[in-house]
């Protein structure tokens, strides 16, 4: 009934991790979440249980659970208590033998469990005693019908059970299949009508979302529904919102749209649309015979989300930057980090482009945008930071297109290189630092040496980004020599190669001893300050910390 968030597939060991694949083929857009240390190869890890599964639960996330229903049990627990988000939630067994609905009944919880328990080839252990004797949820009609009143559909429900019989009046194609008490002079009544009035004591109301309402003058949610309620049709028969595309950007025709929770599109030159029905003072509406897909009328506001996906571990990916990347429609950016981001699901459009054609790919990213997708630009680390975020500002920038500026522009941050580096190593940018980039590709070599000339001056640490390549070989050794006219060999050094990816490899050295060899472009290089230093770990290793105070 509700539109909730992507499932988590969440697994407590390996074993389940099959059968999760398999409910995974189910639903697209739902990750596959491992306990770190025990299971290998989940699309992300998680480290406590109980946070997680309470995390999601709370973030109106639907749950599949492989695992005992009385450890999900025991773990929701606490959250029960409080009306706040009904998510779905499930527990399944690890050899997909058994799927039992556990919470979220509104949620359409028997339906995801009907669904799995049919592609695991078992019976789902269903318990709602309206859903077995109907084989449906009559008050979780499907998409295009809208239920009128909950509270009077349990009561309605419960009447049915009690043994009378029903009669449906209007169109429900999908009650066809339904196993229901008929009988043509049945007290009872399902109707399915877009008119707009209480429903009776014996009926259970169900509304077609027929109307599309076009905005053309000031509109909140109140004088939309009034408008409804002249032309005779009941709120919930509103299918959409419509309006001019010059009106994207209008904060209060998007929040009349969330108030009255359907979608806002935009008119563009196919838009289609059924008869007009009424016309009022700055809106119109449009009424079709049979329930409409809003994705067919127009188009919707586009999104750019420029997201860091961190270092490379799922775990340092902010959660944010997980959700766009769950959601986009195309995602831009160098194949590497597209593989990262991964894995996409067939829906998914991924373009890979090199490294270098950073501001081909922002103006790609912008087209698609302006047609309505919901598109992602990936970077590592964070967008801000030697990254895509800034070649898409200047796309923006150097653009006169006006659908650009109507596109949702949304950057969010990752954890850069020299943040995750400097955790790995301990606190060595504990005290003040900067970043600079050795690469001379897109600035002159000389604005490079003067800023490290200055900053070693100030006996600033620093974080060097791009040190080295084959087409940049000398650059690093002539950094490190003007830096050691600031600072004594004895000045630590941190290494980080592949921080957060497999392949994970800190160094610590000194100034003296480093040599342009032992880095690549892989690496990030940290140069302590005068005060930077290492302390035992007493496992024969060492932190390394820049203190907080001066002197
Ligand atoms: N936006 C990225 C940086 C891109 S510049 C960020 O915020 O991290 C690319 C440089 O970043 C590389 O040459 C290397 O110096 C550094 N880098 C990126 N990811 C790294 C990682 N996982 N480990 C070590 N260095 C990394």
């Amino acid at each position: 009934m509700e539109q909730h968030n992507a499932p988590a597939i969440v697994l407590l060991g390996n074993g389940g991790l099959p059968t999760a694949r398999r409910i995974q083929a189910l639903y697209p857009q739902a990750r596959v979440l491992g306990l770190n240390g025990r299971v290998e190869g989940a699309d992300e890890g998680y480290a406590e249980f109980g946070d997680t599964l309470r995390g999601l639960y709370s973030s109106d996330t639907p749950i599949i659970a492989l695992c005992a229903a009385g450890i999900v049990i025991r773990t929701l627990a606490p959250l029960l208590a409080s009306k706040g988000a009904e998510p779905p939630v499930l527990a399944v067994a690890e050899d997909g033998s058994a799927v039992v609905p556990l919470l979220g009944g509104l949620g359409g919880v028997n339906r995801m469990a009907r669904e799995i328990a049919a592609m695991l080839d078992v019976a789902p252990a269903i318990t709602t005693s309206g859903e077995l004797r109907f084989g449906t949820c009559l008050l979780d009609p499907p998409a295009g019908y809208a239920l009128a009143d909950i509270e009077q559909g349990k009561r309605f429900v419960s009447d049915l059970l009690g043994g009378e019989a029903v009669r449906v009046q209007g169109d429900a194609p999908w009650l066809d299949e339904v196993r229901l008490p008929l009988a043509d002079e049945a007290q009872r009544v399902i109707h399915i009508t877009a008119e707009a009035r209480p429903a009776e004591r014996h009926e259970l109301l169900i509304h077609p979302r027929v109307a599309v309402a076009r905005i053309d003058g000031e509109a909140n949610a109140d004088i939309v529904r009034q408008a409804l309620a002249d032309a005779g049709l009941a709120a919930l028969s509103l299918a959409c919102l419509l309006a001019e595309r010059e009106r994207m950007t209008d904060p209060v025709l998007a929040a009349t749209a969330t108030e009255l929770d359907v979608p806002l599109r935009f008119i563009t030159e196919e838009t289609a649309l059924p008869p007009l029905h009424q016309q009022g003072d700055g809106i119109r509406l449009y009424r079709a015979d049979e329930p409409l897909d809003p994705a067919l009328i127009g188009q919707p506001r586009g999104r750019l989300t420029v997201v860091g996906l961190g270092p490379g571990a799922a775990e340092f990916m902010v959660p944010a930057a997980r959700q766009a990347l769950d959601e986009a429609e195309d995602l831009l950016g160098y194949e590497t980090y597209i593989r990262m981001a991964g894995p996409l699901r067939p829906d998914q459009v991924a373009h890979c482009t090199d490294n270098r054609e950073e501001l081909q790919r922002a103006r790609h990213a912008f087209e698609l945008a302006a047609s309505g997708r919901r598109v992602v630009v990936v970077s590592s680390g964070d967008p801000g930071v030697f990254a895509m975020a800034a070649a898409v500002l200047e796309a923006l920038d150097e653009s006169r297109d006006p659908q650009w500026l109507q596109v949702e522009l949304q950057v969010f941050p990752g954890v850069s290189a020299a943040l995750a580096t400097a955790a790995k190593a301990g606190a060595p940018l504990g005290h003040d630092f900067c970043l600079i980039s050795l690469s001379d590709n897109l600035k002159p070599w000389e604005v490079i040496e003067h800023r490290l000339d200055h900053a070693a001056a100030a006996d600033l640490a620093m974080a060097f980004y791009n040190p080295i390549s084959r087409a940049r070989p000398w650059q690093l050794g002539r950094a490190l020599e003007i830096v050691a006219r600031h600072r004594r060999p004895e000045t630590v050094v941190v290494l980080g190669r592949d921080i957060g990816r497999p392949a994970e490899k800190l160094t610590l050295t000194s100034l003296g001893e480093l040599t342009p060899e032992q880095v690549d472009m892989r690496t990030l290089v940290i140069i302590g300050s005068s005060l930077t230093r290492r302390v035992p770990k007493g496992n024969g290793e060492d932190w390394v910390y820049t203190p907080r105070w001066y002197r």
